[in-house]
C-alpha cells in the first residue's frame, strides 16, 4: 500500500525554533506549509516540564534582551503576557580558589572585585593600548590571551566560553564563535571602546528589542510555551509529529520529502515546492547525501558537543540558598562542573514556594565523558560544585530532594576556526545545486535560540519570495 502525496508550498523539516520560526513564517505569508518533526513534541532543544512542582528547562533558560527574533515570535503568537524579567541583581559569579566571586557589573566592581589580582586587572584595563588585530584564524583563547592577558583569558573568557558554548577556547574562531568582540577590535582597536560605541547606539528604532530593558528573560511556563504556541498557531494539518525525514528527492518541479514508518504506520511522503531543512547538522549532512555530496561531507564535519544538564532542587526554609543568575567553573579549579545556573532565584515559579532549583551543566567539549556517568554521579557532582561555589555547608547546607538528568548527545555545535565561512559556502553551494533547498538551524549563523529563530524567519522569508517573487525582482 502506497499512500497518496501531501502537496504544499512548504515542508520544514525539523521542529525546533528554527523550523518552527520558519514554518510560521510561510504560513503567516500565506502559503501551504507541512512541518515534519521526528519526535513526539515541538520544540528540539527548547523543553520545559514540571516535575513535582519545579519547572525544569531540559536546554536554554534565558534570551538577552537583545533577541530580536524571539521577540518578534513572542509578539507574534500572543505570549507577550507571559514574559518573564530576571529578578535583580541578577549576579553572576566565577568560581576561583574555592570561592564564587562576583564578577563586575559596573565601573565601580570592575575596578574593586576579587575576580581578578590586581596584575591581571591592570593588563586587563591596559586592553585599550594593545596594538594590533586578529586574523581570521585566530581562536579565542589567542585572541583573548593577547588582547586582556591570560589571567582574564583564564577566568573570564574560557569560563564563558564553557557557559555559551560547552567549548574549548583554543579550538573555538574569534570571529567565528564572538563576532562582535572580533569587529570591536577590528573597528576600534580595543574591546573596551567597540564595546562602549556599541552599547551608544545600540537602540534601532522599530528593532521591538529596543523596547525591552537590558537583561535577561524567559517565559512564565518555560522556553518550551515558544515552540509548543508556533505549533499552534500553524493549521493542524500541517503538523507531523514523529515523522522522521529519511531522504529528499527530485520529483519533477517538486521536492519528495518521505518520512520514516514509525509505529508500523506508513507515514504519508510530502511534496512541497520549497524545502527547508532545520535538523541538527548531521541529520541534514544524511539527507543531503544523495543529492550534494560535498555540501554533506561539510556538514558532517561539524563539531557538536555533549552536554548533561543536572537538575537539583530541595525546601529552603531559612532561606539559604545563594541568588544571582549562576556561577562560571574555570577548568583547572578542582571541579568537574562547568558552570550552575540559579533558576529559583531567577525568575518566579521555577521552584514550589519555599525551595530551591539549580542547574548544573556537565560535559561538553574537554570532558564528554562526563555526560556518560550515571545519574547519581552526575548529581553528586552538581551538588558538589554548588556547596563549594556558594560555601553551602554547616548551617547554610541546603537540603537536596529532587534531581533530573537531561543529557544532550549532540548539545551545541562547535564555531571552529573559519565555521562561519565555510556554512556560508555550503549554504551558497546548497542553492546552486539544489534549487529550493535551504538550511536553517543554530550551526549556520549563531548558537543561540535567537540566532536559530532569526535564521528560521529569513529561511521562511526566502521560501515566501522564491514563491512569491515581488514586481520589482520578476
Ligand atoms: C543545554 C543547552 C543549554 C542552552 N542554553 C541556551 C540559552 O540559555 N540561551 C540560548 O539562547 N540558547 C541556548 N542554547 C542553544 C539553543 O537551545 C539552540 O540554539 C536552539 O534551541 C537550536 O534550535 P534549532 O531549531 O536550530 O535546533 P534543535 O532545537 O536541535 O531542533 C532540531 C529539530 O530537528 C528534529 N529532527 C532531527 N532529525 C530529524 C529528521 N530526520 N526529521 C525530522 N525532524 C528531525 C529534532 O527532533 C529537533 O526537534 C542551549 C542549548 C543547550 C543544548
Amino acid at each position: 500500500m502506497t499512500a497518496t502525496a501531501y502537496e504544499c508550498d512548504v515542508a520544514v523539516i525539523g521542529g525546533g525554533i528554527a523550523g518552527l520560526a520558519a514554518a510560521w513564517r510561510a504560513h503567516t505569508a500565506g502559503l501551504r506549509v507541512c512541518l515534519l518533526e521526528a519526535s513526539r513534541a515541538v520544540g528540539g532543544k527548547m523543553r520545559s516540564e514540571r516535575r513535582d512542582g519545579y519547572l525544569i528547562e531540559f536546554g536554554p533558560n534565558s534570551f538577552m534582551a537583545s533577541a530580536t527574533a524571539l521577540w518578534e515570535l513572542i509578539d507574534g503568537v500572543g505570549l507577550a503576557d507571559q514574559v518573564l524579567a530576571a529578578t535583580k541583581p541578577a549576579d553572576r559569579y566565577v568560581y576561583r580558589d574555592r570561592k564564587a566571586r562576583k564578577l563586575p557589573s559596573d565601573l565601580a566592581s570592575l575596578v574593586t572585585g576579587d575576580y581578578l589580582s590586581v596584575a591581571g586587572k591592570l593588563r586587563l584595563f591596559s586592553e585599550f593600548a594593545v596594538l594590533g588585530n586578529a586574523g581570521a584564524e585566530d581562536s579565542v583563547w589567542d585572541f583573548a590571551e593577547r588582547r586582556i592577558g591570560v589571567e582574564a583569558a583564564r577566568y573570564l573568557i574560557a569560563p564563558f566560553v564553557s557557559g555559551v558554548y560547552a567549548g574549548d577556547p583554543q579550538q573555538l574562531g574569534a570571529r567565528d564563535a564572538f563576532p562582535q568582540m572580533w569587529q570591536w577590535e577590528h573597528d576600534s582597536g580595543s574591546l573596551m571602546i567597540g564595546a562602549l560605541l556599541a552599547h551608544a547606539d545600540a537602540d534601532q528604532p522599530g528593532d521591538p528589542a529596543a523596547a525591552r530593558a537590558a537583561g535577561m528573560y524567559s517565559l512564565r511556563d518555560g522556553l518550551g510555551s515558544l515552540p509548543k504556541a508556533l505549533a499552534s498557531a500553524l493549521p493542524a494539518d500541517a503538523l507531523r509529529l514523529q515523522a522522521p525525514v529519511t531522504a529528499v528527492q527530485r520529483q519533477g518541479q517538486l521536492w519528495r520529502v518521505q518520512p520514516h514508518p514509525t509505529l508500523a504506520q506508513l507515514q504519508q511522503p510530502v511534496l512541497a515546492r520549497q524545502v527547508i531543512i532545520a535538523t541538527p547538522a548531521h541529520t541534514a549532512a544524511e539527507l543531503l547525501q544523495p543529492l550534494a555530496p560535498n555540501v554533506a561531507a561539510q556538514l558532517g564535519s561539524v563539531v557538536q558537543v555533549r552536554v548533561a544538564v543536572v537538575h537539583i532542587g530541595g525546601p529552603d526554609p531559612a532561606p539559604a540558598a545563594p541568588r544571582g543568575f549562576g556561577v562560571l567553573i574555570p577548568r583547572g579549579e578542582g571541579l568537574r562542573t562547568l558552570g550552575v545556573l540559579l533558576p529559583s532565584s531567577m525568575f518566579p515559579g521555577r521552584a514550589p514556594a519555599g525551595h530551591w532549583l539549580h542547574s548544573a551543566f556537565l560535559g561538553g567539549a574537554n570532558d564528554p565523558e562526563a555526560v556518560d556517568l550515571p545519574d547519581d554521579a552526575l548529581i553528586s557532582l552538581a551538588l558538589r560544585a554548588q556547596a563549594d561555589a556558594f560555601a553551602l555547608s554547616g548551617d547554610r547546607t541546603l537540603q537536596q530532594t529532587f534531581a533530573a538528568v537531561v543529557r544532550w548527545r549532540e548539545a551545541i555545535p562547535q564555531y571552529r576556526v573559519g565555521h562561519r565561512a565555510q556554512m556560508a559556502a555550503v549554504s551558497g553551494e546548497l542553492q546552486v545545486h539544489c534549487p529550493g533547498l535551504t538550511l536553517a538551524g543554530s550551526y549556520l549563523t549563531g548558537i543561540s535560540m535567537a540566532d536559530a529563530a532569526a535564521g528560521g524567519l529569513r529561511a521562511g522569508d526566502r521560501a515566501v519570495a522564491a514563491l512569491r517573487p515581488s514586481p520589482e525582482s520578476a
